[in-house]
């Protein structure tokens, strides 16, 4: 078996992956804001961190997962400017801040669910945790690393000659370019809150404790080195999360995490995963081109089409949302799934012991850093193959379906919008334009047109829909 290949931000090359104890992996990836419903870009990194996860239970790992849920102290501004999230969200809304996370929470749940990701093992919540947050505070203070300013108590990063390396943040450059904020209290800009006083001039908070320091409520940063400590120990194996935590959110985890425990490094791999960008298409709403996967299922896509639509890019790679582009993975994951439901009815059986190379470069293609385009290219070479039997190639989808999760496995014949003769005929179409057969492919193009089938030609394939 190759060894699996990851890519650690922190040391910006693939590594070698192996557990620090034994098959186990222990993993912990960072949850949502939960103040209104989280739009597809959100969801990236929950489909990345399933797809690490099968990825590692398929070559023989037992994993441990956890999720947190951040219900009080992200601020609008992850530099600890701005107000609360949660408090914004309950006001505006004339809501209880309380009410607004359970909602977003269970919505959150649900979405994760229909992109087929697993559950995590636990599921932990910033507000659930205000006593781990304070002990781990009260740490930090007695070793000397924090000071007191007016409106609470700050992490002094001039204390860790470590600070930013994840980030390879220089901070004599970052304090002469950045200005600190005139209500800021901050010593430095790179310093961050570690528990927020509540404001006495504006309105009672929602959410607020008693601590040594006073009322208040802890910072964003603290709750994941908090919680993930309690759930998986210290060190653990991989920390996940997008890029955009790298710059702040994780590199103040780093800062307080190691400084409290001792420990450097404090998690072996960390893992981000790219942007997701909007195209300024027609179906973004008018807030800035943000969807949600209701909308794209009110428009007849579903949930997996979303998750084919990002295991078709690396998940380090910037990836750009259109309704193109989600209506051709709908289109690709059909045909699969009419391919994988044709396998499962045949009984045909040839070349059983080519089944072992096709495994071999799907294996190569997810070892190599989760390779998913590849992986899922293998996937196509499958069902096309001519040297496998349907036997052959039903037992490797399901094998393969375990880390895709595209419900290969359950897939039925009854594709939708066009029967299984025109289907056939759009496949043989595919095959003639690959093979540059352009004659054979428009001949069958007209067949479609007088069966009622119109087809489109993308760069990522053929669409169809009645005339
Ligand atoms: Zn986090």
């Amino acid at each position: 078996m190759n060894e699996l290949q990851l890519y650690n931000t922190f040391t910006r090359k693939k590594e070698r992956f192996s557990a620090l104890e034994g098959r186990q992996v222990r993993m912990y990836s960072c949850g949502p804001t939960v103040y209104g419903h989280a739009h597809l870009g959100n969801m990236r990194p929950y489909v990345f961190a399933d797809l690490l996860r099968r990825t590692l239970l398929w070559c023989g790992y037992e994993v441990k997962h956890v999720i947190n849920i951040t219900d009080v102290g992200h601020l609008t501004d992850d530099a600890d400017a701005g107000e609360d999230k949660m408090e914004l969200a309950a006001r505006s809304l004339d809501l209880s801040a309380w009410d607004i996370a359970e909602k977003w929470t269970r919505v959150f749940k649900e979405d994760l669910e229909k992109l087929c990701v697993l559950e995590p093992h636990v599921w932990c919540k910033a507000t659930d945790h205000i006593a781990e947050q304070i002990d781990m505070i009260r740490i930090l203070e007695e070793k000397g690393f924090t000071y007191r300013a007016r409106d609470g108590v700050y992490f002094d990063t001039t204390r860790d000659p470590e600070y930013g390396t994840l980030a390879r943040l220089h901070l004599d450059a970052q304090q002469t370019q950045e200005r600190i904020e005139a209500s800021s209290h901050k010593r430095s800009p790179a310093d961050f809150a570690l528990w927020k006083l509540s404001p006495r001039e504006v309105a009672k908070r929602q959410m607020e404790w008693d601590s040594p320091w006073g009322v208040g409520f802890p910072g964003w940063h603290i709750e994941c080195s908090a919680m993930s400590s309690k759930y998986l120990g210290v060190p653990f194996d991989i920390h996940t999360g997008g890029v955009d935590h790298i710059p702040v959110h994780h590199t103040n985890e780093i800062a307080q995490s190691e400084a409290v425990f001792g420990v450097r490094p404090w998690v072996r791999f960390w893992m981000h995963n790219g942007w997701m960008m909007f195209d300024s298409g027609k179906m973004s709403k008018s807030g800035g081109g943000v969807v949600t996967l209701d909308d794209i299922e009110e428009m007849g896509i579903e949930p997996g089409a979303f998750r084919y639509f990002l295991l078709s890019a690396h998940y380090r790679q910037q990836i750009t949302y259109s309704q193109d582009a989600i209506e051709g993975a709908q289109a690709s994951l059909r045909r699969l799934r009419r391919h994988a439901a044709e396998a499962r009815e045949s009984d045909e059986s040839i070349g059983a012991e080519r089944v072992e190379t096709y495994r071999g470069r799907f294996r190569d293609a997810l070892t190599d850093d989760l390779n998913s385009p590849q992986a899922l290219a293998v996937v196509w070479e499958v069902v096309r193959s001519s040297d496998l039997g349907g036997r052959e190639k039903w037992a490797l989808l399901v094998d393969f379906d375990r880390v895709l999760a595209l419900g290969l496995e359950s897939a039925g014949l009854d594709v939708p919008d066009v029967d299984e003769d025109a289907m056939r005929l759009i496949e043989e179409r595919e095959a003639a334009r690959a093979d540059r057969d352009w004659a054979r492919a428009d001949e069958i193009r007209d067949r479609l047109l007088e069966m009622g089938i119109v087809l489109e030609d993308k760069p990522d394939g053929t669409r169809w829909r009645r005339a």
